[in-house]
């Protein structure tokens, strides 16, 4: 099997963000590798440690220091990793995003594409839909376990979602997103960390994407942020000392807040 995983570079969850002309200030932030994505890898790790002769190959659109957040998840065990960076592809939206994913994933020959279900950052969780329609794939999402059938080339999937849980099938290849409940992450042990740093990233441009600059970056982005306000700081919380009537208190200000 040949599985890809795509994986964002996303800012430190913890990072002191700001807008800067209706764009997020990526630069001035420490960068890592999405949360979700680290299970879609380990998920991919598993397939191939269970299904000898499959490889797992990392795809990631983003600038050149997106190799940092790559090379974790080479480190993790993935076999290779593709980057595509170009300064074109800046302010992209998700339709030009899902161009240029969708344009490395059809040269790869790939029969599954793990996903996360969201970034951490943008967080519109529509990427996977995106690729799966524009390479006219399956897509099963939100999986909370999987499992592949290699002989018969297709792959099942329990969607956990707030409704229940759900099965659903499909054949190769397909588009699937996992939700962190699937798996452990692993740590990179000292030998990955080693072995990543001889693993191959190759770095695309656009042009060797084989997109042009009018379908991606502002130029292409059918959307735009118009207005951002910064979150208000969070006020102090309220503070009941039980003096004997603590409970009632407590009653009160739940009351209050109409929660019970
Ligand atoms: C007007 C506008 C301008 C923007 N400008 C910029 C900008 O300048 N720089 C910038 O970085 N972002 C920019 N963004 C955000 C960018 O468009 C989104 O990050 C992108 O569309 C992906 O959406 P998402 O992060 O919500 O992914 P989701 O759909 O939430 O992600 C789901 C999964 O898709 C995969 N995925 C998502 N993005 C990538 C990726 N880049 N590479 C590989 N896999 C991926 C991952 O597996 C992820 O878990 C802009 C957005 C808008 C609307």
């Amino acid at each position: 099997m040949r599985i890809a995983v795509c994986v964002k570079q996303v800012p430190d969850s913890w990072a002191e963000k700001k807008m800067v002309d209706g764009v997020l200030d990526r630069a001035g932030v420490d960068a890592v590798l999405n949360d979700l994505d680290e299970y879609a890898i380990e998920e991919a790790l598993r397939l191939v440690e269970a299904n000898e002769g499959s490889t797992v190959t990392l795809i990631s659109m983003g600038p050149d220091r997106a190799t940092d957040a790559l090379r974790k998840g080479l480190s993790m065990g993935a076999d290779e990793a593709i980057l595509a960076a170009d300064v074109a592809l800046a302010q992209s939206d998700a339709l030009g995003t899902s161009a240029v994913l969708a344009k490395i994933v059809a040269s790869g020959d790939y029969d599954l594409v793990l996903c996360g279900t969201e970034s951490t950052d943008a967080r519109m969780s529509v990427i996977p839909a995106m690729l799966a329609e524009r390479l006219d794939w399956a897509h099963l999402t939100f999986a909370g376990s999987l499992s592949v059938n290699a002989t018969d080339r297709t792959i099942e999937i329990v969607r956990s979602t707030e409704l229940g849980d759900e099965k659903m099938n499909a054949a190769f290849p397909a588009i699937v997103s996992v939700i962190e409940k699937i798996n452990e992450p692993r740590y990179p042990s000292f030998k990955g960390i080693m072995a990543a740093k001889k693993k191959t990233i190759s770095v695309l441009t656009l042009s060797e994407v084989g997109l042009s600059a009018d379908v991606v970056g502002a130029a292409g982005a059918w959307s735009k942020v118009e207005d951002a306000t910064a979150k208000s700081a969070r006020a102090a919380g309220i503070k009941i000392v039980d003096d004997g009537n603590g409970g009632n208190q407590l009653v009160d200000f739940l009351a209050e807040k109409r929660l019970i």
